[in-house]
């Protein structure tokens, strides 16, 4: 199967609805694709880039594969409070594999209809097996202002919040690994969680004018929550029993791997809630007067969020335990440069 059949048969699917307020004016067939925002609109644009070995492991299930390419870049612009409008792929295969590309193609369409999200262009080679997606999202305009949200917004006495619950994904990891232990059930929902996640788009968008900065989070809460308090000139406290979340419900289920597997301690249930990575949920700040309209966009999105903590105009982030009680934060965060 040569490349341009490859193109026709898994990723040149019939327009849409030709509508003409779509983004995507031309797609896929030509050298270039035509976009034309609405008026009234700006594009938002993020790149993320899944490589084999590096993000996710040799063999995974394609159709999974598929799934997440796309949802860690809808991830970016959900963080962002954009609407996914359209997005490129630009694919690296070492072979033509079609049991495995009908599963990618698979998955991946799946998610970008949910989203209304059209494929509008890419680039197709032969290579190490590597994903590269390019999404286009709007965000409108008031008063000629732009309503993104951005990390930089966050103010002192603002309220801290996630969404979903965070660990997850690194305890899948973790578990494949052999690091750690624990029922079949267990691993089957945070392996889902860890492979297939699902971006918070709806409650991105709502939280646009209530949420003074937002972020999401791929390397750990930390690391990714010290980015916006760096591009806000801020810090905050975080109160580490909000955030231990359902994890905590039940610890015994989690143990060290070994030949005498004890139960996790509370710091490596913390570290990997805190500093797990890979959870794509959103971390957002609003003001403590906006706790109203939080619920409401949470509700109105079907997401539940939680207030894990507040903003300080003293630099650092702070980990406080139930007492009120100072928790030691040295945590790394996950670092792919790191060693
Ligand atoms: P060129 O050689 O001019 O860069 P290509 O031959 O690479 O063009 O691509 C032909 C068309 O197929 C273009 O419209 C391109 O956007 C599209 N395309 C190529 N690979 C992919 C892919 N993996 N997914 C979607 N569209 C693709
Ligand atoms: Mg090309």
């Amino acid at each position: 199967m040569g490349e341009f059949d490859l193109i026709e048969r898994y990723f040149k699917r019939p327009a849409r609805q030709p509508a003409r307020d779509s983004l995507v004016r031309l797609g896929i067939g030509d050298d270039c694709a035509l976009l034309q925002p609405r008026p009234g609109t700006q594009i938002a644009i993020s790149t993320d880039m899944l490589v084999e070995g590096r993000h996710f492991f040799p063999g995974v299930d394609a159709q999974a594969l598929g799934h997440k390419a796309l949802a860690v870049n809808l991830s970016d612009l959900a963080a962002c409070g954009a609407s996914p409008l359209a997005f490129t792929l630009a694919l690296a295969l070492p072979e033509a594999n079609e049991a495995w590309l009908a599963a990618f193609s698979n998955g991946l369409f799946a998610l970008a209809d949910h989203h209304a999200c059209e494929l509008a262009g890419g680039d197709t080679t032969r290579g190490p097996l590597n994903i590269c997606i390019t999404v286009f999202g709007e965000v409108p305009l008031q008063n000629g202002a732009s309503t993104a949200l951005l990390r930089s917004g966050a103010r002192a006495g603002d309220d801290v919040y996630v969404s979903g619950h965070l660990g997850d994904a690194r305890l899948a990891l973790e578990l494949l690994r052999g690091h750690i232990q624990a029922p079949e059930a267990v691993l089957l929902e945070a392996r889902a969680r860890l492979e297939r996640p699902n971006p918070r788009v709806a409650l991105g968008q709502a939280l646009r004018g209530i949420a003074t900065s937002a972020i999401d989070l791929s390397d750990g809460l930390l690391g990714d929550l010290a980015h916006v308090l760096k591009a806000s000139g801020v810090g905050a406290s975080l109160h580490t029993a909000a955030v231990l979340s359902r994890l905590e419900a039940d610890p015994a289920r989690l143990a060290n791997a070994g030949a005498d597997p004890a139960p996790l301690s509370p710091q490596q249930l913390l570290a990997l809630v805190l500093a797990g990575g890979d959870d794509y949920e959103l971390a957002f700040t609003a003001p403590a007067d906006a706790r109203a309209a939080v619920a409401a966009a949470a509700a109105s999105a079907q997401t539940p969020v939680t207030r894990i903590g507040s903003i300080d105009a003293e630099p650092g982030l702070r980990l406080l335990d139930a007492s009120g009680a100072a928790v030691d934060n040295r945590f790394a965060s996950f670092d792919h440069f790191r060693q």
